[in-house]
């Protein structure tokens, strides 16, 4: 009897056997802020680096939001904005909302 509890992962979208990691994204629920080892280190990664869209994981961390951080009365998009914010008043050097949005829908349609 294995006590390994197998889980989706919602950041990279894949089955895993979770090793304990938890997503630092609001709004979570018990099943969505489980995640995978690779994605709990992509999300590190990101939250140190001065630059979401030079850090590369600007699309998964979008899609996460999208997927997973909505509800009470705030859209997964308006979640992210206020993560963009709070990274913003940490110093943070990411490009304007608008422009993300602009490259969040660029890759979308191209
Ligand atoms: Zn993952």
């Amino acid at each position: 009897m294995s006590d390994l509890e197998n889980i989706h992962c919602y950041k990279c979208k894949s089955d895993q056997v979770w090793n304990f990691a938890t997503t630092r994204r609001p709004n979570t629920s018990e099943k969505t802020g489980k995640i995978c080892d690779q994605c709990a280190t992509h999300e590190a990664f990101l939250d140190m680096s001065d630059n979401i869209v030079e850090s590369g994981l600007l699309h998964r961390e979008y899609s996460f939001f999208q997927l997973c951080c909505g509800g009470k009365g705030k859209s997964g998009h308006e979640r992210f904005l206020e993560f963009l914010q709070f990274r913003k008043d940490n110093g943070k050097n990411d490009p304007s909302p608008k422009e993300i949005d602009s490259i969040i829908w660029q890759k979308m349609f191209n």
